[in-house]
């Protein structure tokens, strides 16, 4: 298991009770890097993607150089207010609050084949959020694509439940 065992687990963060995933321990290791890359970048070579969005800032660190792979363009969707020109936005419910997610209003054209990258998905919320403003832009989303998995959250069935295609490189169980 190249990827998951160099998945660095640290209990009771940000939050009391959150196992986080800290994906820094893969990315820190030549062959985690080069692996996780290498296995995002191989199950695409042969679709036709126009686009790959990353969603901030951990989306960033594993789609740009899979968008080099892929020699395609890479689109960063970021937290409100980072981008400096016209953009398009999306609200979505967090456990407290709400949050916004924004793509600059020209990163994507009607008809483009997009690749939605991020680290993890749990609640499935933010992915949510990033397809639907990739849609609003006229994008069609080829598959919503995650290092880690948290099953048991949700996130996966949410998104599959309305039609979008869900890949991720490993589970954790539980949450
Ligand atoms: P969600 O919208 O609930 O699917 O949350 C996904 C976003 O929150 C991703 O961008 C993750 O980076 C982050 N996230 C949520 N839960 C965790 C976790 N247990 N460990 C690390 N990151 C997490």
């Amino acid at each position: 298991m190249p990827i998951k065992s160099r998945i660095r687990t640290v209990p009771h963060y940000p939050h009391q009770g959150i196992m986080f995933r800290d994906i820094t321990t893969l990315l820190k290791d030549p062959v985690g890097l080069r692996t996780t890359i290498n296995e995002i970048a191989s199950r695409y070579k042969s679709i036709r993607i126009d686009k790959v969005a990353g969603i901030e800032s951990r989306g960033f660190i594993v789609g740009s150089p899979v968008a080099y792979e892929l020699g395609t363009g890479f689109v960063p969707i970021r937290k409100r207010g980072k981008l400096p020109v016209e953009t398009v936005g999306r609200d979505y419910q967090l456990e407290y609050g709400v949050d916004r997610i924004e793509m600059h209003v020209d990163a994507i054209q009607k008809g483009e084949r997009v690749l939605l990258v991020d680290d993890l998905i749990a609640t499935g919320g933010t992915a949510e959020a990033a397809v639907k403003l990739i849609e609003d832009m006229g994008g069609i989303v080829v598959e919503c694509c995650f290092v880690i998995d948290l099953p048991d959250i949700g996130g996966r069935a949410r998104l599959e439940k309305h039609g979008h295609k869900v890949f991720a490189l490993c589970e954790f169980e539980g949450d």
